[in-house]
């Protein structure tokens, strides 16, 4: 049987929605990564009694182990660490040595501010480095230490370890992998089960497809016992995540082969990457390839998402967001008769956008994009969520004979939000289809 944990996320501010949660998540992952079985993510206020009675519950759940976010800066109301010592029965404990490396990390800030109650942040020092007794302590990425803190001894040894973390993500994040590091943890884990994790990628259908291709895959006789499969859908796109014990991986191969075969290009990835990932990695080359856009309903998105990765600047030549017929016209060189004849939101205006697109920046690639993402701009002939996406590479570019392109028109459900990000995540896989060579016939 694998360990099993939970996850305390402290914070007034997480439980009131004000700032949503982004430690729950990660923390899920790298414990998933660790083959140890997350049973509960509990957000409490900054309230004594409340992180009590999570830890409490946790312990009643069995878990081995617990992690927690938030609560370890200098003030009164920063709470966690006393109430995590007294949970496991050790009593706090000053740390001299660790008042003074704190106060080390402190002082070059405090010169900031010459007015500073030099008083209060000495108490503020003398707080953070108090500790409980006996715990590993982590060494401040901020200012505040982290804590590992294992049951006291005497006590229950079932109880969990605590692993006691700051709430600012930039400073939970390396603080795990000290975390990880230390005797106190990996003993509370030691039963875990090492899980290997496979993750395919679909687009194109929908999520009762899936299902019915488990369905299918269990009719036929395929042994999905062994893996423990997870679908959703994200960004338009369908997630498939397996976990299995190493034995099950060629239970696992048998999965991948019998979704290849009944889903065939559908399926995109088979190794995890993502669809930006393979566009970056195919732009990147050899050849390297440059990409540049023409966006008018997706209002720079696409291009934000093309240079979300280091080295974007190599492959991303420019981008112009072109709202206005002018615009289209003065940034993309797309004819205004043509906008005339036949609306700016149509095939014809996409290919333009991405020539348009391909010449202004000298690129080997361009994206046109042009449609509707609402509400209120639509009319029944082109109602809202319709888009037009269009990808040309350039005549000798090498990337596709003679001016190769892909295009397509979309009708997307949903929101603003929706149809634009739906609509980027479309034209990274035009991107992608185009630079793998797999053209649309020509008209
Ligand atoms: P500090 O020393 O900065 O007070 P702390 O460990 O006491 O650190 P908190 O006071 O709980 O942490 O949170 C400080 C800030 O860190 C929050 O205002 C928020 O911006 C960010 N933060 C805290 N918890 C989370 C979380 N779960 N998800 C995302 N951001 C968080
Ligand atoms: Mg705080």
């Amino acid at each position: 049987m694998s360990a099993r944990a939970g996850i305390v996320i402290t914070g007034t501010e997480v439980l009131s929605g004000i700032i949503a949660d982004r430690n729950g998540p990660w923390l899920s992952e790298r414990l998933r990564e660790l083959g140890v079985e997350l049973a509960h993510i509990l957000i409490v206020g900054d309230r004594r009694e409340d992180m009590t009675a999570a830890l409490r519950f946790l312990a009643d759940e069995r878990v081995a182990l617990i992690v927690t976010s938030g609560g370890l800066g200098p003030t009164a109301d920063d709470l966690t660490t006393e109430v995590v010592a007294e949970f496991a029965g050790r009593p706090m404990v000053l740390d001299e040595p660790l008042e003074q490396r704190i106060a080390a990390i402190v002082a070059p800030l405090a010169q900031r501010w010459p007015n500073l109650d030099r008083t209060a942040m000495a108490e503020g020092t003398r707080k953070q480095a108090h500790v409980p007794a006996g715990a590993t302590v982590l060494e401040p990425v901020g200012t505040a230490p982290g804590v590992v803190v294992p049951p006291a001894d005497g006590r229950d040894p079932a109880r969990p370890t605590v692993v006691v973390l700051p709430g600012p993500p930039r400073e939970l994040q390396p603080m795990w992998a000290a975390a990880r590091a230390t005797d106190a943890f990996r003993a509370a884990v030691a039963g875990a089960t090492v899980y290997e994790q496979g993750i395919l990628r679909l687009l194109g259908l929908p999520e009762s497809e899936i299902a019915e291709t488990l369905r299918v895959a269990e009719r036929t006789g395929l042994d999905l016992a062994p893996l423990e499969i997870t679908t959703c859908l994200r960004r338009g796109e369908i997630e498939i995540a397996t976990l299995y014990e190493p034995g099950g991986a060629p239970a696992y191969e048998a999965f991948v082969e019998f979704v290849r075969a009944r889903h065939g290009t559908q399926l995109f990835s088979q190794d995890g990457t993502t669809v930006d990932e393979q566009v970056a990695a195919l732009l990147n080359g050899p050849p390297l390839r440059t990409v540049a856009v023409a966006e008018s309903c997706t209002g720079g998105l696409l291009a934000g998402r093309l240079t979300e990765r280091p080295g974007s600047s190599a492959y991303v030549a420019g981008g112009v967001v072109v709202y206005s017929n002018e615009a289209k016209q003065a940034l993309a060189g797309v004819d205004p008769a043509l906008i005339a004849q036949v609306g700016a939101v149509s095939a014809e205006v996409a290919d333009a956008l991405a020539d348009g697109a391909l010449v202004r920046f000298g690129a080997d690639v361009g994206v046109g994009v042009t449609g509707i993402a609402g509400p209120g701009g639509g009319t029944p002939e082109k109602p809202v969520g319709r888009v037009h996406v269009a990808v040309a590479a350039r005549d000798g570019s090498g990337v596709a004979r003679g001016g190769g392109r892909v295009a397509r028109r979309l009708d997307l459900p949903g929101g603003r939000a929706d149809v634009r990000d739906r609509t980027t995540t479309v034209a990274l896989h035009l991107l992608r289809r185009l630079l793998l060579g797999q053209l649309d016939e020509p008209a």
